[in-house]
């Protein structure tokens, strides 16, 4: 296939990239501007790395706004990786507050329970997660810290805002890191598996507070430890150069779309010609409570399971792949991350009326 054709992309991770970012690195992958060296070929201690991984640093603190009480780290592992690795580093016997809205908070739930006491301050388990918790948290007394899912991918949900706790925030931001601006003061830690909005798989974006970092256990494996990691400057081992690389390129074209104020408008943009057509005909129906709704995983049914599959197929026919609603929960699914653009959003939009037409 050319890469004219390529199909509009709506899966939920891996997933799209800006097809200005996929051809920059096509550019340089058989030598990293004039160096005459691939981007993968790089030692990671050359200075030809090392500039990459300084420009990596330099656009996620700029677009975030970190000052020096930041750390920014690439480490590897996933997500799935900060699920223990988070807990292992501070939990330390004591006590924190889960926040559980889908099946991502569970397994990190999970994890947690093995180095202390997970407390859930607010779930909507009961409700199969088809909203963001409301009301004040139940709060542990002396927890080391409040951990949530900013953004639920499977389930369409996402915190409008930061939940209101009295210890500091850990947030898993797999599916929406970098999607809108963040209350900073808030956190302790951010983490995000980089392959839904920030470059390929293979690199997990952490960024964390010095202090706090510092505050970790020492007596626990050395690549365990967030304080290896600052300490070494995401070098402590070989990093995952390449998807550090394409970060660093999402980051410059995060930059020049306005940083995260820009994002978030054209986040809104699309979601909302999205959500008016799901909401703008009975044929399709939303389970996720309005004020819940993610902009960055739009999920809907159809009146039964057939239809959901002859869309699917018809869907990836005329060009829109991905569609598929996750294994656990079925339905559809559009993720409409960063990269997406409005005007295949429209595109799909106008194709969904004219599905409706003909099926509905
Ligand atoms: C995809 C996803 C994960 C898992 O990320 P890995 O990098 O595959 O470990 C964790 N949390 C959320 C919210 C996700 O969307």
């Amino acid at each position: 296939m050319g890469s004219t054709d390529r199909k509009v992309n709506f899966n939920a991770g891996p997933g799209l990239l800006p097809r200005e970012v996929i051809e920059e690195v096509r550019e340089n992958l058989l030598s990293l501007g004039s160096s005459g060296v691939g981007v993968m070929e790089h030692s990671h201690r050359g200075k030809e790395f090392v500039a990459v991984l300084e420009a990596a640093e330099a656009g996620c603190r700029d677009l975030l706004g970190l000052n020096d009480e930041w750390a920014v780290l690439f480490l590897s592992g996933g997500a799935s990786t900060q699920f223990y690795m988070a807990p292992m580093n501070f939990l330390n016997g004591g006590t924190a507050n889960y926040l559980d809205t889908g099946d991502w908070s569970a397994k990190a739930i999970k994890e947690a329970q093995r180095f202390g006491t997970v407390h859930i301050a607010a779930s909507s388990k009961a409700e199969k997660y088809v909203r963001i918790p409301s009301g004040p948290l139940d709060e542990a007394p002396g927890a080391v810290y409040t951990h949530f899912t900013s953004n639920n991918t499977i389930y369409g949900t996402q915190w409008r805002q930061e939940p209101e706790a009295k210890s500091p925030l850990i947030c898993d931001a797999s599916s929406d890191i970098m999607s809108r601006p963040v209350a900073l003061d808030k956190y302790a830690m951010i983490y995000a598996g980089a392959q839904k909005n920030l470059g390929p798989a293979g690199v997990t974006l952490v960024v964390v507070r010095k202090d706090f970092a510092a505050s970790g256990r020492k007596d626990i494996p050395t690549m365990l430890r967030y304080t290896t990691h600052i300490e070494k400057e995401s070098c402590f081992n070989t990093p995952p150069c390449l998807p550090i690389y394409v970060m660093a390129l999402v980051f410059k074209w995060l930059a020049k779309k306005g940083g995260l104020e820009g994002i978030e408008k054209h986040n809104e943009a699309k979601a909302k010609v999205l959500y008016d057509c799901l909401d703008g005909s009975a044929f399709w129906t939303t389970p996720v409570e309005k004020a819940s709704r993610s902009l960055m995983n739009v999920v809907w049914r159809l009146p039964s399971e057939e239809l959901e599959k002859k869309l699917v197929a018809d869907a990836s026919a005329a060009g829109f792949h991905g569609i598929k609603g996750h294994r656990n929960v079925g339905g559809l699914r559009a993720s409409i991350y960063n990269a997406m653009e409005l005007a295949d959003v429209e595109r799909f939009v106008a194709f969904l009326k004219s599905w409706e037409k003909a099926n509905g």
